[in-house]
């Protein structure tokens, strides 16, 4: 096992809504890429008796633990207090601090405030780490048998103070734990992890995880650099299992996996988007190169332009609705045969919050796919608000033409 560290984080505007605290986000991943574990995040506000119990509870659970922000020089900046309470200590002045923080406001020719001085009040038998980015000096002391390190606020005072001071100092030597992420779109996590729950159970040194993202679920490995052959093997074993419901794995997007696959096939795509507005081609173009197999869309929101660019039987529209898979093939239909494409794809539905009926509620979403074997239409009954509708039909009607891609 991995040694453990805890991060604090002290401010009340951490606490408040008016700052998100970027620092802890930063510090796990270069904690982890050093060979440590971070067991917790905790937020403190700007009060003497919860930082020193916080410091205190910290350093009886984990062998090291690292603070940010309130080292200023205002009355709100209480950790090297905190941390002195902590350790029983009194705070003394120290002199090479004092002299370093004239020199920098010499420098860039500001005058001190004796509040300044107050960053000068350090913890007896604590360490000063010297800043060279920032007023507020690093501090390294021992609480509890606990390796303690006290950070600034300032997100790149923190990032220099990290990398020159304390890095070095606790570098465990270990590569970062190796991870894995395997993606699926519309199979929901519970029915994942039940398909794939022999994988796991034979793969103990793997670390498991699930995360949902709309309408997609992707299952994390993870897994120490000495385990590595196990994490190849749970991920084959995960792959075989899955088959082709996988549509990717790492930094891949669907709209990149169905451009990947048409540029191999040397094929063309064509788009009739009537509730995603054109979602769908903004996501397919955002894939840098996408001209070499996207031709274009019809965003044919009103029933006459699916009649009129499409080609929509307007019959059709009459008997099922706009909202109905006729005439969602229909659109698909048109927009391949009028484009010229090899495959287009499709998609209307009513993404709300108003337009919904008992027969069709808000969430009915229909989409399409035409290729050289016809048209075909799926339903779909999705939740979630507007943005989300239309965001998961995107991905619904992308990886639809995926999976016949790779059928
Ligand atoms: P300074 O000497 O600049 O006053 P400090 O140690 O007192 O440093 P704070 O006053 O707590 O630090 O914060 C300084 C700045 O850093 C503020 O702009 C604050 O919003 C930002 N900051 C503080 N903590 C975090 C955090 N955890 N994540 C991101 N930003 C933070």
């Amino acid at each position: 096992v991995r040694d453990f560290v805890e991060i604090l984080v002290i401010g009340d505007e951490l606490l408040s809504g008016e700052t998100c605290d970027t620092n802890s986000h930063w510090l796990d991943g270069a904690l982890e890429s050093i060979g440590w574990q971070v067991a917790r995040h905790t937020t403190v506000p700007d009060h003497l008796e919860a930082i020193a119990a916080a410091f205190e509870e910290a350093a009886r659970r984990v062998p090291l633990v690292i603070s940010s922000g309130g080292l200023g020089p205002t009355g709100d900046d209480l950790t090297m207090a905190g941390l002195a309470r902590a350790m029983g200590v009194s705070l003394y002045r120290d002199q090479g601090v004092l002299e370093s923080i004239r020199q920098r406001f010499a420098r860039f020719q500001r005058e001190m405030t004796p509040n300044n001085e107050q960053q000068a009040m350090i913890p007896e038998g604590a360490e000063v780490l010297e800043n060279q980015v920032g007023t507020a000096p690093g501090i390294a002391a021992r609480l509890l048998g606990a390796e303690v390190y006290l950070l600034p606020g300032v997100p790149r005072e923190v990032r220099w103070l990290f990398e020159h001071r304390i890095r070095p100092r606790i570098d465990r030597q270990r590569a970062a734990m190796v991870r894995r992420t395997l993606k699926v779109i519309g199979v929901g996590e519970s029915r994942l992890e039940h398909e794939i729950r022999e994988v796991i159970a034979a793969h103990p040194a793997v670390r498991w995880g699930f995360r949902t993202l709309g309408m997609e679920n992707h299952v994390k490995l993870a897994a120490p650099p000495e385990a590595i052959a196990a994490l190849d093997a749970a991920e084959a074993a995960v792959r075989a299992t899955l088959g082709p419901k996988l549509y990717g794995a790492g930094t891949d997007t669907v709209e990149q996996v169905v451009g990947r696959a048409l540029r191999a096939r040397r094929e063309t795509l064509a788009l009739a988007e009537s509730c995603t507005g054109g979602l769908i081609g903004k996501r397919l173009t955002d894939v840098p190169g996408a001209s070499a197999y996207l031709l274009g869309g019809v965003l044919a929101y009103a029933n006459e332009v699916k009649v009129g660019a499409l080609g929509v039987d307007p019959q059709l529209i009459e008997r099922h609705g706009a909202v109905s898979g006729e005439v969602a093939a229909a659109m698909a239909a048109g927009a391949r045969e009028r484009l010229g494409a090899t495959w287009a794809i499709s998609a209307t539905g009513i993404a709300g919050p108003d337009g919904g009926s008992p027969e069709k509620p808000v969430g009915l979403v229909y989409i399409g796919r035409a290729g050289p074997q016809g048209a075909e239409a799926k339903e779909l009954r999705l939740p979630g608000d507007r943005a989300a509708i239309r965001e998961i039909t995107a991905s619904a009607a992308l990886d639809w033409l995926r999976q016949e891609l790779a059928g």
